[in-house]
């Protein structure tokens, strides 16, 4: 069993500000007002304050019940509502009143639905385009359990970015996602690969990997088509959850940074707090 370190308080460099400012909090009643979720707030992201308060957000779709129990993962398990069928106009409102540039949708696990989830993606990200306002779209998709037409269902809505994350190593996944299957993911990444979409992966680190496990998982991203990568720092949500093991520093997430690089994957964005959609816009505008 490996040893818990998140009794620890946690190293300077992941302390972040509180939130509450006033851009923060209009961008909090903005997401109420249209009832939508936000996996900034699902999954407790550390980076709030400074999302909300610079007016962006990670739209939640298909609910806040997600039908998996990944063991690093803060949103709740259970039986998922029906599909909102006015989801999408409302995401789409947001993103227009917000002024986003750059919007990224995400969603919970569907398995129980038989397209998982990918017909609703389709809706939103036509929704957005119906706004005709030139805003970039980011996806961030579960994994549909493997199953091509519906992956390729929201690849042909043609998202500009098509995020899929592996999340950790391959020893790994069986404590931390026991539902999810680290070939089927990077099949979905090379399925998605070799068009016009941005094929983006990202990892967590810090759940008992080694260094040496990360180098594989970067050769396989890179293999299986990953241009842009985020490496952030695991956090574990609860003691329920699966403990942190280690913290990185800084300067560790400089070098996992040159590894990928060295893997040939292009764009890595890496740091404590980085996470799949932050800073999503510039990453995607500026590389
Ligand atoms: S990093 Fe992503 S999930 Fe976290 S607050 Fe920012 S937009 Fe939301």
């Amino acid at each position: 069993m490996s040893k818990r370190i998140d009794k620890i308080s946690k190293p300077d460099w992941l302390k972040v500000k509180a939130c509450g400012d006033k851009e923060y909090l209009k961008t909090l009643s903005l997401i109420r007002e249209n009832h939508l979720e936000t996996v900034c707030h699902e999954a407790n992201c550390p980076n709030r304050a400074e999302c909300f308060s610079s007016g962006t957000a990670t739209f939640l779709i298909l609910g806040n019940i997600c039908t998996r129990s990944c063991r690093f993962c803060n949103i709740a398990t259970g039986k998922p509502k029906a599909v909102d069928t006015d989801e999408p106009n409302r995401v789409a409102r947001a993103v227009d009143i917000m002024n986003l540039k750059h919007a990224v949708i995400t969603s919970v696990n569907r398995d129980e639905l038989s397209d998982g989830g990918s017909k609703q993606f389709v809706k939103v990200i036509e929704a957005i385009r119906h706004l005709e306002k030139n805003v970039t779209i980011e996806v961030l998709t579960p994994d549909f359990r493997g199953v091509e037409e519906n992956i390729l269902r929201v690849l042909d809505a043609q998202p500009e970015v098509y995020n899929h994350n592996i999340e950790t190593v391959p020893r790994l996944y069986q404590s931390v996602r026991p539902a999810a299957n680290y070939i089927q993911s990077l099949n979905l990444l090379k399925l998605i690969s070799g068009g016009k979409v941005g094929v983006k992966s990202g990892v967590m680190v810090g759940l008992g990997e080694t260094v040496n496990e990360l180098k594989n998982v970067f050769a396989d991203m890179s293999a299986h088509g990953v241009e842009y990568l985020t490496i952030g720092q695991y956090l574990s949500p609860s003691k329920n959850h699966h403990p942190v093991i280690k913290y990185y520093e800084p300067s560790e997430f400089d070098d996992l940074a040159e590894s990928a690089r060295q893997a040939g994957i292009r764009s890595v964005f890496s740091g404590p707090l980085v996470r799949s959609s932050y800073h999503a816009g510039e990453t995607y505008r500026h590389q």
